[in-house]
């Protein structure tokens, strides 16, 4: 298999990407969520531990993580030219770690990073505009300054059914930008070191930035 790991704050579009990528070019997505799901629906003895943890509202730990993940990998019939592709892991710097270690027992390595970038402000601004219709649940790009009470949602037509979540507000999505800035960012050195770093301008239209990850694709 060959491994592209995300990088990005929350919010800059990876989980867009990885959807487009997975439909169009049949790439294969572990995201930290869908394993974790995974390892709790199988009912094994970690997936009883883990279902614990995220019950009680706890991040779950390193160790359990990379045991989830583990059998993950080990459940997917991956071919070598099978494109991997992580979201949300490695998530620090011990996590890049040891994943590494991780793949060295399937006789992989990390082949590619891509890094989507965003600048704090225009990332704000983006969210600024997101609203979801409380009706149908349809998220909707809205015009900064539109009177949101006398709006009607472009989807079932209610009107002034459109509200923020709250993982869309500025404070949010501030906080998550920071904690992305010290613990997930030392990533990009580590991995530019390695020269598998490639950068590419989150802020774009996703069909632009989903034809420049193509684009480095392709050269790799
Ligand atoms: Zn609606």
């Amino acid at each position: 298999m060959k491994v592209i790991i995300f990088l990005g704050p929350p919010g800059v579009g990876k989980g867009t990407q990885c959807s487009l990528l997975s439909s169009r070019l049949g790439v294969k997505h572990i995201s930290t969520g869908a394993i974790i799901r995974q390892e709790i629906a199988s009912e094994s003895a970690l997936g009883l531990k883990v279902k614990g943890i995220v019950e009680s509202g706890h991040l779950i730990d390193d160790k359990s993580m990379f045991l989830c993940l583990e059998n993950a990998l080990s459940s997917m019939t991956l071919n070598q030219n099978d494109i991997v592709l992580m979201d949300g892991i490695p998530r620090n710097l011990s996590q890049a770690k040891e994943f590494d270690s991780l793949l060295s027992k399937f006789s992989s390595k990390v082949d590619l990073v891509l890094s989507l970038t965003a600048d704090l402000e225009k990332l704000v601004e983006r969210f600024e505009r997101r609203w979801t219709c409380s009706a149908c649940g349809k998220v909707d790009s809205i015009v900064a300054h539109t009177d949101i009470s006398k709006y009607s949602c472009v989807s079932c037509g209610k009107l002034g059914s459109m509200f923020r979540r709250k993982d869309d507000e500025p404070e949010t999505v501030r906080r998550r930008f920071t904690v992305y800035q010290q613990e997930t960012f030392p990533l990009v050195s580590y991995y530019a070191d390695r020269k598998l770093l490639s950068i590419v301008d989150g802020l774009k239209s996703p069909e632009i930035v989903y034809a420049e990850i193509v684009s480095i694709l392709m050269r790799k």
